[in-house]
């Protein structure tokens, strides 16, 4: 393992901001991860794991410790009465599994299709869109444990999933180092067509031809990703993003049926008993900003409200100084704070 000096971390990242990494290390296998993780411990120094650099916000100090990108590569598989078992390590790319998956006509991840980043961060946020997330398609998270030095193969039982959240991300955030993760697909399962974004994306072409299969609905999610600026595409300005920046927040039904009874209702959908979630893009439009808005290099992405993006040469101050402004003035109008999405590092 090489151990780098002062890299840069914003080209590593899809905002593209922030400052750069004390020491450096790539992992290409578990032995690394394991190296690293010593290094990091003699030295006294914080490691922080990077995967695809999807989900961060990086400071413009950069940090301070050992980062190190987990570029593991392999997938296994194993078939057992109508599922397959993928076993598929941490840094393979997301997107390109969903398409082996669904090349393989294998359901449960068609409408995560799109998603920028690497297999290690799906399960730390249980990622999920479109009525679909990896909570219920992951069987077991391999991971090296920070805390008692040795592998651990936690099922999915054990990873404490709820909605966008983990034990990864959450009790024991920076714990564990995520090298693989297996998920248990439904082998010629039907696709998921639950939001109407999606029913609608499937074009013409696709209903004539009868029942949409797992292609279909994959290509479609991508096409609404693309529409919104939240698929990766070289040359596309918007999509230097972290994706959505903020969380969509959970609130009462009957804190929603007051601001409903002050002006245009907002858009909610059932999260549990007396809750419901409301889209934060739309509080965020309701506060008074529009896509495109702009502060210095930051801005609003021009085709999703809930992006924040670097317009170029941005810094993460600029990116938070927007932040700031988008939450203080949606607290203001609603009495709801916004909880930041990515995750920030060096801060
Ligand atoms: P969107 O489709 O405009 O939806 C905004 C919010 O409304 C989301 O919280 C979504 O719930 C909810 N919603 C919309 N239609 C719904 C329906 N038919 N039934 C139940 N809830 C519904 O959001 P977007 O920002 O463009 O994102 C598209 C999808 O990607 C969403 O599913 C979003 O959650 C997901 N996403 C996930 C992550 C992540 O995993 N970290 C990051 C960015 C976006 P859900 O959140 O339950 O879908």
């Amino acid at each position: 393992m090489i151990v780098k000096e002062n890299e840069a971390l914003a080209p590593l990242t899809t905002l593209g901001v922030g400052g750069r990494a004390r020491w450096f290390a790539e992992a290409v296998t578990e032995a690394d991860v394991v190296e690293a993780a010593g290094w990091a411990r003699t030295r006294g120094v914080s490691l922080f794991v990077l995967g695809g650099g999807s989900n961060v916000l990086i400071s413009d100090a950069g940090f301070d410790g050992m980062t190190l990108q987990i570029k593991t590569r392999g997938v296994g598989t194993e078939d057992a009465c109508g599922v397959r078992f993928y076993r598929v390590a941490a840094g393979e790319d997301w997107d390109d599994f969903v398409s082996r998956a669904v090349a393989e006509n294998c359901a449960g991840i068609e409408c995560l299709a799109g998603i920028p980043g690497t297999v290690g961060g799906t399960p730390v946020q249980n990622v999920g869109a479109y009525g679909q997330e990896v909570a219920s398609v992951v069987e077991r998270v391999r991971a090296f444990d920070l805390e008692r030095r040795e592998f651990v193969e936690l099922p999915a039982e054990d990873c404490g999933f709820s909605y966008r959240r983990s034990r990864f991300n959450s009790d024991d955030r920076a714990r564990f180092v995520v090298t693989r993760v297996d998920y248990r697909l439904h082998r010629g399962g039907s696709p998921t067509i639950a939001y109407p974004d999606v029913q609608r994306a499937l074009c013409e072409r696709e209903r004539a031809a009868g029942k949409p299969g797992l292609a279909d609905v994959a290509d479609a999610v991508r096409r609404i990703r693309r529409l919104k600026g939240m698929l990766k595409v070289e040359g596309d300005p918007d999509c230097r993003s972290a994706g959505s920046f903020f969380k969509n927040p959970v609130i009462t039904a009957e804190r929603c049926g007051e601001i409903a009874a002050r002006g245009a209702p907002p858009p909610s959908f059932a999260a549990g008993p007396g809750l419901v979630k409301v889209p934060a893009a739309w509080l965020i439009e309701q506060a008074g900003f529009a896509k495109g808005y702009s502060l210095g290099a930051a801005g609003i992405s021009s085709r999703h409200t809930l992006a924040l993006v670097n317009r170029g040469g941005g810094s993460a101050a600029e990116i938070l100084s927007l932040a700031g402004e988008i939450s203080a003035r949606v607290e203001e109008r609603f009495g709801i704070r916004l909880e930041m999405e990515p995750v920030k590092i060096g801060f």
